[in-house]
C-alpha cells in the first residue's frame, strides 16, 4: 500500500488498510480518538447520557479537582472567567439584539496594550490569544 499523509502530524505513513486514516503514534492516535468520540457525543444520545453520567460519578469522587484545577492553573481560570463573561454577554445579545450590530464599536482614543483573546462570534472557531506590544501607527 502506498504511503498517505497523517492528518495529525503531516507526516508521510503506510496504512495496515484503506480505513486507516491516522498513523499509529500515540499522539496522533489520541487526536482520532478524540475526533472519534466529539462525532459519537453529536450523534449518539445514548452515549452521550453514559458519558454525562460516568463524568458526574467521578466528579462525585473526586469533589476537589475543580477547586485544584483553578488553584494551580490560574491563568487557564482567569482565560476561562473572561470567555465565559463573553460568552454570558453573547448570550444576552442575540436575546436582545440579535446577531448583528455593527453600529455598535466605537473607536478608542487610548492606546490598547496587553494580552487579548479574540472570540469569534458568529463563526465556530477557537479563540485566539494576541498580544498587543505597542500601538500600531496612527495617523493624526
Ligand atoms: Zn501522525
Amino acid at each position: 500500500m502506498d504511503p498517505v499523509p497523517c492528518p495529525g502530524c503531516d507526516t508521510f505513513f503506510v496504512p495496515r488498510n484503506k480505513l486507516q486514516i491516522f498513523c499509529s503514534t500515540p499522539g496522533c492516535q489520541k487526536i482520532r480518538k478524540a475526533l472519534w468520540q466529539k462525532q459519537k457525543l453529536d450523534t449518539d444520545p445514548d452515549y452521550k447520557k453514559d458519558q454525562h453520567l460516568a463524568q458526574q460519578k467521578w466528579l462525585y469522587s473526586n469533589p476537589d479537582y475543580w477547586k485544584n484545577y483553578r488553584r494551580n492553573n490560574p491563568e487557564k481560570a482567569q482565560r476561562n472567567r473572561a470567555l465565559q463573561r463573553i460568552r454570558n454577554q453573547k448570550k444576552q445579545s442575540v436575546k436582545t439584539i440579535g446577531i448583528a450590530k455593527m453600529d455598535a464599536r466605537k473607536s478608542f482614543n487610548q492606546s490598547i496594550l496587553g494580552q487579548f483573546w479574540l472570540v469569534p462570534t458568529i463563526a465556530k472557531m477557537d479563540p485566539v490569544k494576541i498580544f498587543i506590544a505597542k500601538a500600531a501607527g496612527r495617523s493624526p
